[in-house]
């Protein structure tokens, strides 16, 4: 497999790729952390916060994520979960653990999906483990805005969409726009 970095580009909803299941990446190479660099760059183009692999067309279980440092952890807790990333971060082959038993509602878009914004029910916190692109095993635990973005990013690894997650009344108020994105307008 070979990819050009510079081709890859943000695909659109309803592009087939984002419905497929991703496959586990084998090993980092020289061409993983260059998809992985191109991919932060179009996620900061694009002034989003997560961009997973399948969302710049390939099939890859890899995503990025980059949410604003000011306030890396919860008030008064320097161990406590995680709330923002250190600058861009590589997560390839992820896997979750220790989802607390409850979900809140938190209003998700996607770069894949312009246009339509809904809340989406999910565990306020949870642990994941990931490969780094030094080829390492790290685990963290995130909350708010960081865990529901791993969340929202892994969802694309596995071809689900906000659309499939979305409320049921939010789904509703985004028929429109879905439709038109369907019909390519
Ligand atoms: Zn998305």
């Amino acid at each position: 497999m070979s990819v050009d970095p510079r081709s890859l580009q943000i695909q659109i909803y309803p592009a087939d790729v984002l419905r497929k299941k991703a496959e586990p990446i084998d090993k980092v190479t020289d061409e993983v952390r260059e998809v992985a660099a191109r991919m932060i760059e179009l996620m900061r183009g694009a002034k989003g916060i997560g961009l997973a692999a399948p969302q710049v067309g390939l099939s890859w279980r890899m995503f990025v994520v980059e949410i604003d440092p000011e306030s890396k952890r919860a008030k008064g807790k320097s161990d406590g979960p995680l709330l923002a990333t250190s600058g861009p971060e590589v997560y390839i082959n992820p896997r979750f653990s220790n989802a607390v038993p409850s979900v809140e509602p938190g209003e998700e878009g996607c770069l894949s999906i312009p246009g339509v914004y809904g809340d989406v029910l999910r565990p306020p916190t949870i642990t994941i483990t990931a490969v780094g692109l030094d080829g390492k095993e790290f685990t963290r635990t995130g909350t708010g805005l960081l865990a529901r973005c791993w969340q929202h990013e892994n969802d694309h690894l596995d071809g689900v969409l906000i659309l499939d997650r979305m409320i049921a009344s939010h789904r509703v108020r985004n028929r429109l726009a879905v439709k038109d994105l369907e019909q390519g307008r």
